[in-house]
């Protein structure tokens, strides 16, 4: 069991950077049948969800900042040129070059030479948009997810490997044997041992989320493991997801996690992750 260090009380911040908007079907948001029809009711559904905020984190911690995911980047606006027909007809972006991880974290005073380490979710497009800012950061990302994405397979599979920076070769995330309350694999991602990545397979086969243990809170920065926090405490899985069974143990294991201590789930597209972070608004918690 990994022992997070309860010596240091807030000696960190969380701060939320949103990169723009998306909008996606909301037969993605929350899948209707299973198997094939599930994957093509996103196709056929008429249904658009509002435009949803899409957010990259970044921890300043005393270690060195760590950012989690890169969000949206401008290039995403030619999305409905693409030949995938998912990119094309199945998702919108609103994004301007100053809404961008890069120059936001500028505006805050931060170069992203400053940035130590970048974690990657998982490297759907609105995930590793903002990779060409961090060309001197170590870049972590799941060995199978970069499996997953790389080549023309990955493209087929609706990734955009040909939009990673030339340099992008990023280190792999191995995940230990080491359990995390209800995870049953997790990897440190500071020696004080209170950011780690735990495995939370579903959204994609290799997904991990990332947990900052701050005081006696624990903030969850989930990727895309549900599209809000509703849907997870529901166990209501999203039309995407690779396993419907994975998919629900994973929104299982999170529930029970957040039961178990004080919790602030922050998934990428939730409308209300942002404002939950400032007023630490536990998962669960009645507004
Ligand atoms: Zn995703």
């Amino acid at each position: 069991m990994l022992a997070w260090n309860s010596q240091e009380l807030q000696v960190m911040k969380v701060h939320a950077i949103q990169t723009g908007f998306v909008r996606i079907k909301t037969a993605q948001v929350e899948g209707r049948g299973h198997g094939l029809p599930r994957r093509l009711a996103i196709f056929t559904d008429r249904d658009w969800t509002d435009w949803l905020p899409t957010y990259a984190w970044l921890i300043d911690h005393p270690e060195g900042i760590i950012v989690v995911d890169t969000g949206q980047g401008a290039h995403l606006l030619e999305s409905g040129r693409s030949l995938h027909p998912y990119v094309r007809w199945e998702v919108a972006f609103r994004i301007e070059r100053e809404q961008e991880i890069g120059p936001q974290l500028t505006s805050l005073g931060i170069s992203a030479r400053d940035v130590k380490r970048v974690i990657l979710t998982h490297l759907h497009m609105d995930h590793d948009g903002g990779l060409a800012d961090f060309p001197n950061s170590e870049i972590l990302v799941a060995p199978g997810e970069l499996r997953t994405a790389s080549g023309y397979i990955g493209r087929l599979r609706g990734y955009l490997p040909h939009r990673w920076p030339s340099w992008f070769d990023p280190k792999p995330l191995l995940l230990a044997q080491e359990a995390l309350g209800p995870f049953s694999t997790s990897c440190k991602l500071t020696d004080a041992g209170d950011v780690a990545a735990v495995a939370t397979p579903g959204h994609t086969t290799d997904h991990i989320s990332v947990v900052v243990r701050d005081g006696d809170t624990t903030y969850f920065l989930a990727g895309d493991t549900s599209y809000n926090e509703a849907l997870m405490l529901a166990g209501k899985l999203d039309g995407v997801c690779a396993d419907e069974q994975v998919s629900g143990a994973t929104l299982d294991a999170i529930r029970r996690f957040t039961q178990s201590g004080p919790t602030v789930y922050l998934p990428t597209h939730d409308p209300d992750a942002a404002l939950r972070l400032a007023n630490r608004q536990l998962a669960g918690a009645t507004r």
